[in-house]
């Protein structure tokens, strides 16, 4: 279980019930290499892999809106403006992961089976370009790189 201190400052706290995390957020915490759009930002998503990993059967709400990952991120106020393009470009991410994986804006279900989901159902290069197209952090991610890597993520779930 995660120690109190390691979340301080941020969104992400250890022991709620339901984790809410954004749809194309079930891959980039597969590819995430420490890289991050702060130092708060890369706390919290550490904080949050490290919980889903000592806790696979977590359940997850998956959402097209800010989650636990958001909560710390300095793009939060751009990502939720209702009518901004940076929001509905990153909600369209969601969108395509959600048709893709045959579940329902809010569906519940453990972190394991979500991931495994989205490992089978995203698989093809196309797949990836669709999620993927537009993010500045292609470069370092190694779920849109290299899915063996990625992958080696999956199965220590
Ligand atoms: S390339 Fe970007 S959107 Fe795609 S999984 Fe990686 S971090 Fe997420
Ligand atoms: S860029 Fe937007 S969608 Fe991505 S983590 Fe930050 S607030 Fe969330």
């Amino acid at each position: 279980m995660l120690k109190k201190s390691s979340t301080s400052g941020t969104g992400f706290k250890a022991g709620s019930k339901c984790l809410k995390i954004r749809a194309h957020h079930l891959c980039c915490i597969q590819g995430f290499q420490g890289y991050g759009y702060s130092p708060i930002f890369v706390t919290n998503l550490k904080a949050v892999i490290s919980e889903i990993k000592a806790f696979p059967s977590r359940l997850l709400k998956l959402v097209s809106e800010c989650d636990v990952i958001c909560a710390s991120c300095p793009s939060k106020r751009e990502c939720t403006a209702k009518d901004s393009i940076i929001s509905g470009r990153i909600r369209s991410m969601d969108l395509v992961v959600m048709e893709k994986l045959k579940i329902k804006e809010g569906t519940i279900m453990e972190a394991y089976k979500a991931f495994s989901l989205v490992n089978s159902q995203l698989a093809n290069a196309s797949d990836i370009t669709e999620v993927c197209g537009t993010c500045k952090w292609r470069q370092k991610c190694i779920w849109c790189t290299c899915r063996k890597k990625a992958k080696i993520m999956k199965e220590k779930l």
